[in-house]
């Protein structure tokens, strides 16, 4: 299955360096081993017995069916995770830096099985491979490693608080956890929301996304395997208004966090007022601009940008999905994004060399070709793509619009495609605004040479994150989340901590001297 000879090397979402190399990674097909609910470290199908079935978006085939949880399932995971919470429970009487051991123990048992990881989160997802083996799974190991070293590293304060009192602050976990997970990057959004609930000492009930639910289950076999106690981890698959939203509603999940769309991001936070106040974060769309002065680096401009909307097929929440170009170099930024477009490698994502697979499912392929044909009749210009690619699968050509005004869909809303809307500004203050200018805020993006640009750049951008001449460079240690409508909270780094504790604030009265 695996041969270490040559390298090969993709773009990455992460300042991650691909390490290993390999050359062949098969289609694991007849190796998909877990397919049910992961409740108190067991095995369980649905209480109402139902499955459903998950899809190759390469052939549109289906590769086996999943066991399909709804509200009495969440009832039995939710429960089983409130026992694990219990105190005096083997999870809460763990030491912490015990926690952080199991995390580590996770993080080895996905190192020794890196390639299947890799190769059944391609089949499921559609993303090339050695995107997949370098990256996903990459990044996922990095961050179970990142917040296991945490686990006994997270602590309060002694507090000189006025008078004659000992005051400090102990940082408890919340409880009990739910969290609902997007397809875009199963594994690694996984270990965004488990790895920080787990080294705070929470105990998780996880609903995976419908559309990739394999690579999260063969984890919690490995959650199992690395020793975490029964009912401390529960993986969940189903849908979002049934069993998503049972975990939104419950009464027994203390906070919940969420990654997708807008507008379930909504939903969920008016699930959470109507039900217990849980505590909610929320990491959602993004419209993200890619802002580019007359005189920044050219080639490097225009390779960040093509990366910064094509990275997995366009479809990530950061996705710098509006191009502005300085009007002196417009037309020779758009002829090299052209270029670049079209020589991009699109076909079966289990070849190596392919940078472009399919998109996730025929719901989605559909959507973006609505907002292809919106951006044609609204005026844009189209330069090339617009087409699919093959004749099975969902695979669409990379796409590039140019002309683009602001009030067109394709310039407002979030696409999650590869089309790539390119827009002309004239002055710095006009591109801020217009950039501004969105219900979004997770990221922007600034290409210039001149610091004090840049610098004045960084201060006007409504964003969660400022990329300089460089784009999508999210690491484990830095906080990743969104101003306005693309989210509450922070999620990675120490930042993505917080949301994981309560701070208890305690004062212990000090007898005076002498009294
Ligand atoms: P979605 O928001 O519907 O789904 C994301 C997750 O939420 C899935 O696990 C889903 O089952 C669950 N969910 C759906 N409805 C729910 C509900 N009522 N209550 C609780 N959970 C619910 O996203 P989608 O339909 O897969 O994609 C639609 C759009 O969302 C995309 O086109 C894209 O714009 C955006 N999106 C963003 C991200 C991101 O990383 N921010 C990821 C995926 C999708
Ligand atoms: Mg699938």
């Amino acid at each position: 299955m695996l041969r270490f000879q040559a390298r090969c090397h993709v773009p990455t979402f992460c300042n991650f360096v691909a390490h290993y190399s390999v050359t062949q990674v098969e289609k694991p097909l007849d190796k998909v081993h877990y397919t049910k609910l992961f409740i108190n470290n067991e095995w369980h199908n649905a209480v109402s017995e139902k499955t459903f079935p998950t899809v190759d978006p390469s052939t549109g085939a289906i590769i086996t069916q999943v066991a399909e949880a709804d509200k009495p399932d969440v009832d039995l995971a939710v429960e089983a995770a409130k026992q694990a919470f219990k105190l005096g429970s083997p999870w809460r009487y763990m030491d912490a830096s015990q926690r952080g051991q199991l995390l580590n123990r996770l993080a080895d048992l996905i190192e020794r099985d890196r390639v299947y990881l890799a190769s059944l989160e391609t089949l499921d997802n559609g993303k090339p491979v050695s995107m997949s083996y370098n990256m996903d799974v990459g990044e996922t190991i990095k961050i179970y490693r990142y917040f296991a070293g945490f686990a006994d590293k997270w602590h309060g304060k002694t507090i000189p608080m006025d008078g004659n009192y000992f005051c400090y602050t102990r940082h408890e976990p919340v409880g009990v956890c739910g969290q609902i997970i997007p397809w875009n990057f199963p594994l690694v959004m996984q270990s965004w929301k488990l790895a920080p609930a787990l080294a705070t000492g929470n105990t998780v009930v996880m609903k995976v996304a419908e559309q990739t639910p394999l690579s999260a289950l063969y984890i919690a076999s490995l959650i199992k395997e690395a020793g975490f106690p029964p009912g401390v981890v529960n993986i969940l698959t189903g849908y979002g208004p049934t069993a998503g939203a049972a975990i939104a509603r419950h009464m027994d999940v203390d906070k919940i966090a969420f990654t997708g769309s807008t507008k379930v991001g909504c939903l969920i936070q008016q699930a959470a007022g109507e039900s217990n106040l849980k505590r909610v974060t929320l990491e959602l769309g993004g419209k993200s601009p890619c802002i580019v002065l007359a005189d920044a680096d050219l080639d490097q401009a225009v390779n960040h940008c093509h990366e910064a909307l094509f990275f997995n097929m366009g479809q990530c929440c950061s996705a710098g999905s509006r191009t502005y170009v300085e009007e002196s170099i417009y037309d020779e930024f758009l002829e090299r994004t052209i270029e670049k477009a079209k020589a991009r490698k699109i076909g079966d994502p289990f070849q190596l060399e392919t940078e472009h697979g399919p998109q996730i499912d025929r719901k989605q392929f559909d959507k973006i070709f609505d907002y292809i044909e919106s951006g044609k009749k609204e005026g844009a210009k189209l330069m090339c793509g617009g087409e699919r690619h093959g004749n099975e699968g969902f695979y669409i050509k990379p796409t590039v619009f140019a002309d683009v005004q602001d009030d067109m869909r394709i310039a407002k809303e979030e696409i999650f495609g590869p089309v790539q809307p390119v827009l002309k500004f004239r002055k710095m203050g006009e591109a801020i605004e217009r950039a501004n200018n969105s219900r979004y805020g997770l990221a922007a993006g600034i290409f210039t040479k001149d610091l004090d640009k840049a610098m004045h750049f960084i201060q006007a951008l409504q964003a969660g994150t400022v990329w300089v001449n460089t784009y999508n460079m999210v690491g484990c240690q830095t906080p990743f989340g969104g101003y306005k409508m693309s989210g509450n909270g922070r999620e990675l780094g120490e930042d993505g901590l917080k949301a994981y504790t309560e701070v208890k604030c305690v004062t212990i009265k000090v007898p005076q001297k002498n009294s």
